[in-house]
């Protein structure tokens, strides 16, 4: 069985440890390859390679890193259909599905070869009389990113394309669980001129983990991931003195008001419900129906998920393939079966579903509740499987303080024909993304992305500026050129310039 590299100073290179994991195909359950999962002395050479080679990068022109990147993201575009081929064999998610992420993840690319431009400080003449002031954003020096299973290649490339854009090295410490794409990434930015150590793949656990949050040469570490491992990750790196954002869980509300094009916001929620399976972050977990739109909403979302077609992700026709492993299935399946425990009505039950010539996958059905109480297990805690949950409101103020009652706050919508509604709903909701009749409202590249409160621990969000502010320092320089003639400076007066 193939075990899998580390990436390190440009190169393969076998890990150290005597730990490895399986890679599985979750749509036929078969064990693919094998993964290392790195111990510190691997982490050690990682953080040495990229320490090492951060003076030359750091001092490399803007624009000439740029190039780099800017064909990086051409090798990207070119084998863009290999990464989709290894992400969805390695997370079950359709073919079609798995090349929009990637392309996602592209699209933070370019916007990070831009990066001369937003890397530009401020300046102000005579802030003083004579004195001028300026400021320069510098790298950190080494990042680390720690990310999740379920973008093997989109959220890696939330953070290191613009890392390394802005200056800094670079370790990844991709999931366990869907390695492959980010050692491919690595060969691709390699191919573009990366000079070696700039990027480093150490696949692992929690003790690679642990060693970058503590190594004391990490200087900034990224994080996508559950909520109790982001605020561990959160707690501990700052702990060690570290710069760090830390992206958590999510269970994202759907309002349905009744004046909405109830076809339109159905087709919509089906998408963001079921499509991944539901092992997205920015997936629609709950719809709240506020009004006489409960009715009519749920029976068109019923008819959509009973002719969802579900089977291994690179097959065709398939609109959903399988969750990522038979312990998670089985958690889904426990929390469906809470769900009927305590009360809810289960309108379509997706246990136990066959898919023929895949009997060892981890399959679990479309499944929808209506009568959804916010006590039941089911709203409370993140699912992250194709489980939609249907709560009814009265009026759109009791939906707003029901959403915002909840621990999690990553991304939201409304379904309205009201600008009055949707304006109130974008001003009083405190969730950090918010689609107005936009069902996944992921931003673009040069927006950033993030939630409050349990769903992000930190004060910056991912790309777009945000992520240039992360990846960089701000120094303020003040300067002042004497002439003979000017007066005396000394004082122990506390400085006013003007
Ligand atoms: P996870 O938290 O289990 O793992 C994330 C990363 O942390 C992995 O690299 C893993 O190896 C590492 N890790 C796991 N346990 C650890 C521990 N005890 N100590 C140190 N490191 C540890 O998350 P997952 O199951 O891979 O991904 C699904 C979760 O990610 C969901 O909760 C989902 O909402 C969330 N997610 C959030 C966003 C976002 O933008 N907010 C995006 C994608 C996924």
């Amino acid at each position: 069985m193939q075990i899998l590299p580390l990436w390190i100073n440009g190169q393969r290179t076998s890990s150290v440890s005597s730990r490895s994991g399986e890679v599985t195909n979750p749509a036929t359950g078969a064990v693919i390859r094998r993964v290392p999962l790195a111990n510190a002395e691997d982490v050690n050479r990682a953080v040495a390679a990229a320490e090492t080679a951060f003076p030359n990068w750091r001092d490399t022109p803007p624009l000439r890193r740029s190039r780099i990147l800017n064909k990086f993201r051409e090798l990207l575009e070119t084998h863009k259909a290999e990464l989709a081929k290894l992400a969805s064999e390695e997370h079950g998610k359709t073919l079609e599905d798995a090349a929009g992420s990637v392309q996602r993840g592209i699209e933070v690319v370019e916007f990070a070869v831009g990066a001369p431009h937003l890397l530009k400080g401020e300046h102000a003449e005579n802030v003083g009389r004579g004195v001028d002031c300026h400021s320069l954003l510098q790298p950190v020096g080494v990042c680390a990113g720690i990310t999740p299973f379920n973008f093997p290649a989109m959220v890696p490339m939330w953070m290191f394309p613009i890392a390394i854009a802005c200056g800094n090295t670079f370790i990844l410490k991709p999931s366990e669980k869907v390695p492959s794409c980010s050692l491919r990434m690595a060969e691709l930015f390699k191919e573009a001129g990366l000079p070696d150590g700039v990027f480093n793949v150490v696949p692992g656990d929690k003790e690679a983990v642990d060693a970058l949050l503590s190594h004391p040469d990490v200087r900034a570490v990224s994080f996508v991931g559950s909520t109790p491992i982001a605020k561990y990750i959160y707690e501990t790196a700052a702990h060690h003195g570290k710069r760090v954002q830390a992206l958590g869980g999510a269970k994202n509300h759907a309002v349905v008001l009744p004046d909405a094009d109830m076809d339109f916001t159905a087709d919509a929620i089906m998408g963001a419900a079921y499509g991944s399976a539901g092992e997205r972050c920015m997936a629609i977990s709950v719809v709240v129906a506020v009004g006489d739109s409960a009715d009519t909403i749920v029976a068109k979302l019923k008819s959509r998920a009973e002719k969802l077609v579900v089977g291994a992700g690179n097959q065709t026709g398939v609109d959903m393939g399988p969750v990522i492993s038979a312990q998670h299935r089985d958690k889904i399946v426990g929390y469906i079966n809470s769900g009927v425990t305590q009360g809810a009505t289960l309108v379509t039950d997706g246990r136990g579903i066959n898919v023929a010539g895949h009997e060892g996958g981890y399959f679990v059905g479309a499944t929808l509740f209506d009568h959804v109480s916010t006590a039941m297990t089911i709203y409370q805690e993140e699912i992250f499987g194709p489980v939609l949950c249907v709560l009814r409101a009265a009026t759109l103020s009791e939906a707003i303080t029901l959403i915002n009652a909840n621990q999690y706050a990553n991304g939201t919508a409304i379904f309205t024909s009201s600008g009055g509604a949707a304006r109130r709903f974008q001003n009083e909701i405190e969730v950090g993304m918010v689609g107005i009749n936009v069902p996944i409202p992921v931003p673009m590249a040069f927006f950033s992305f993030g939630g409050w409160k349990a769903s992000l621990f930190g004060d910056l969000h991912m790309h777009g500026m945000e992520g240039i502010y992360f990846y960089t320092r701000t120094k303020a320089i003040t300067t002042r050129w004497p002439a003979v003639s000017d007066k005396k400076v000394s004082s122990l007066v506390m400085p006013t310039l003007g």
